[in-house]
């Protein structure tokens, strides 16, 4: 492809845009954009997570940010190949304080979308590379320590001796992966869980629990999987990863330690946070706390009419055991998202005869044709592959707004694809819809990651009758051995799981005192009216990976590929406050002045999460990711 002319349009444009920044000419700035052009920034211009919708949002952010910022050096790191008319490049940029990246889209000349994101901070690299520690001793000693012993004494020091800068609650993915970046940043960080091993967290889940997302989009920090690692890893050999994550990253950690409760201490400007490590109560008082507990963090139980006088045997999903053998049993399955559908096919499996029961419909696509949509990071295929920062940097690009319309041809070829499927489903008598909005799958994560299933061969015994579905209906009352839905129907039933999700954020509400919670406001979601992701729209996750209005409190949560991603921007974020950097927030999400929302989820969020999308999952929290 002849690609001169769309460099000349992006270097053009990209001279005109750093000349009107340098000379602080904002209108000559907005000329340059759609007038509902969106400009994303990750901790550049805003020190905040922000998306800029329209030339009047862009125009406050830049009044506000752009003297402090002092954008220079614009570059064109890579031209990307045109597409549907859009001229597009990943630009390279420099602000007082940091390196950065940027995604440009060009519509007939004019920015249709910009992300700016922090790339490093001068003078605070990472040490990795070139900047690697050496290992051995560059000249030896007498009486110099060996690593091994520096290391034990560093252990046994840290939370005792010497305080750490920042304690990070959680060492699941979220933790870990936040852990990994910040040691290389060299922040004194401590991380604390309540579990003997981490990794707990994947080993209690279900049995027959395999990643839904593929190994190309899963990758910790630093550390690519092997060449021989699964596609879909199980969900034991996961755990396994992520001990053997934290070791190789020898991040420092407190296992079986529990925060009990938190305050903080606006004159020391610290947290003084209530630790209960083997029966023994320590306090920790870090300057920066992280939650990173895993925001859904509670099995949701409905309560119903009789359950007390079943005779079979009744489990949440986050709770099975002794079903090996279910030959015979009669299993209803309560919850058609992501879990009910695995455990419908390891009740199946083993035997028993099954039920779901599903009350609303559930967005469901075929996991063949969802990898397409995430061939970005299929490093599989034969050919060059994108970097993965590369990769999570072009997904990132694309601002909440537009996710349904970036997503509709996908969601296009997979209904045209799949009509059979589909078919299938309806005549099996499974609800099925693509979102609110039409935007699919990855839609769906931006706003409320849940009610999902990410098909992986538990459709098929739907569609040919191995597994019944009885939808919408819900279950209205529960008798010695049967369940009565709210259509009068009656089942008889040995087995009853629970796939009804979970309780988000009971955690934050028993650590982080009132007043503190009152003052975050809503917590997750991006506001799109959806399900219950409610309004107003924000345009990014709020309250996560991002300042909250509580100084020193961060919140981490997300799926595999978001970790990855928005582990180095809040650790980026965490060491400009360690190093002093001035750091003036733009775009603080509001008070909410209401609590924390602690929504009761119908169903979980889906394990396949969203690759492409950078919110799936994320957990988010609230009820997915946004950011
Ligand atoms: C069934 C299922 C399938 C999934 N499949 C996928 C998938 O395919 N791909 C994907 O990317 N994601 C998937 N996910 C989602 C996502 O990866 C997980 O939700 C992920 O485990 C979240 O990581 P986390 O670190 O935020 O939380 P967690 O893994 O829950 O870790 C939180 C940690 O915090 C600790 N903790 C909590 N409270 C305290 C306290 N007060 N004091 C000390 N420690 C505390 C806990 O012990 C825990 O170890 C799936 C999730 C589920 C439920």
């Amino acid at each position: 492809m002849d690609f001169t002319k769309h460099e000349n349009l992006v270097d053009e444009w990209l001279a005109a845009f750093a000349a009107a920044l340098d000379q602080r000419n904002i209108d000559r700035v907005l000329d340059l954009f759609e007038p509902k052009a969106f400009w994303r920034d990750l901790a550049t211009f805003t020190w905040n997570i922000y998306t800029a919708e329209g030339r009047d949002a862009i125009r406050a952010m830049l009044t506000n940010c752009l003297d402090a910022t002092t954008p220079t050096a614009w570059t064109v790191s890579q031209l990307l190949e045109p597409s549907n008319g859009l001229d597009q490049a990943v630009l390279s940029f420099e602000t007082k304080v940091a390196r950065c990246s940027a995604v440009l889209r060009l519509r007939g000349g004019r920015c249709w979308t910009l992300l700016t994101s922090v790339a490093e901070l001068k003078g605070f690299e990472e040490t990795i590379g070139a900047r690697r520690p050496n290992g051995a001793p560059l000249k030896y000693e007498r009486g110099r320590v060996n690593w091994k012993t520096k290391r034990e004494q560093q252990k046994a020091e840290i939370g005792i001796e010497t305080q750490p800068y920042c304690v990070i609650v959680g060492a699941g993915i979220a933790g870990l992966s936040l852990g990994a970046r910040l040691k290389q940043l060299a922040v004194p960080t401590l991380i604390i869980d309540k579990r003997e091993r981490p990794s707990d967290t994947w080993r209690q889940r279900y049995a027959t629990l395999s990643l839904h997302s593929p190994v190309w989009y899963d990758q910790m920090p630093y550390l690519p999987f092997p060449e021989t690692w699964p596609r879909f890893a199980p969900k034991d050999q996961v755990a396994d990863w992520l001990d053997a994550y934290a070791k190789i990253m020898d991040l420092d950690i407190w296992t079986g330690a529990e925060c009990a409760g938190s305050r903080y201490d606006e004159v020391e400007k610290e947290w003084r946070l209530s630790v209960v490590r083997d029966g023994r109560s320590i306090e920790l008082r870090p300057k920066q706390l992280v939650f990173a507990s895993g925001f859904f963090d509670a099995p949701s139980i409905p309560q119903i009419k009789g359950q007390d006088l079943f005779r079979g045997k009744q489990f949440h999903v986050s709770d099975l055991q002794g079903l090996d053998d279910c030959e015979g049993l009669r299993s209803v399955v309560i919850g058609a998202g992501t879990s009910g559908h695995d455990v419908s096919a390891q009740l199946w499996e083993a035997g028993s005869q099954v039920t779901m029961i599903q009350r609303s419909p559930t967005l469901v696509t075929r996991i063949e044709s969802l990898l397409p949509a995430v061939a970005i990071y299929n490093t599989d295929t034969p050919g060059p592959k994108l970097p993965v920062d590369l990769a999570d940097l072009l997904v990132a690009s694309i601002p909440n707004r537009l996710m349904p319309q970036f997503q509709a041809p996908v969601v296009a070829a997979i209904k045209a694809q799949d009509q059979a499927f589909y078919e299938g489903l309806r005549k099996a008598g499974f609800l099925y819809d693509f979102g609110a909005d039409g935007g699919g799958f990855f839609s769906r994560g931006t706003q409320d990651p849940s009610g999902f299933y990410i098909d992986v061969g538990a459709s098929e015994l739907i569609i040919d009758g191995r597994i019944a579905v009885r939808s919408g209906v819900s279950v209205e009352a529960i008798r010695e051995r049967s369940v009565v839905l709210s259509d009068g129907a009656e089942f008889p039933a040995d087995v009853i799981v629970y796939a009804t999700g979970y309780t988000k954020f009971v955690t934050l509400s028993k650590v982080l005192p009132e007043d503190i919670i009152r003052k975050l406001g809503p917590v997750g979601g991006i506001g799109s009216g959806v399900r219950s992701d409610h309004g107003p729209w924000k345009g990014e996750t709020r309250n996560i990976w991002k300042p909250t209005r509580q100084p020193g409190l961060w919140l981490h949560n997300g799926n595999f590929g978001l970790m990855r991603f928005f582990s180095r921007l809040l650790a980026l974020q965490i060491k400009a406050r360690h190093v002093e950097l001035t750091t003036p927030v733009y775009g603080l999400d509001e008070p909410g002045g209401h609590r924390v929302d602690i929504d009761q989820i119908d169903v979980e969020p889906a394990p396949g999460d969203q690759v492409h999308h950078r919110h799936a999952f994320d957990g988010q929290v609230e009820r997915g990711p946004g950011g």
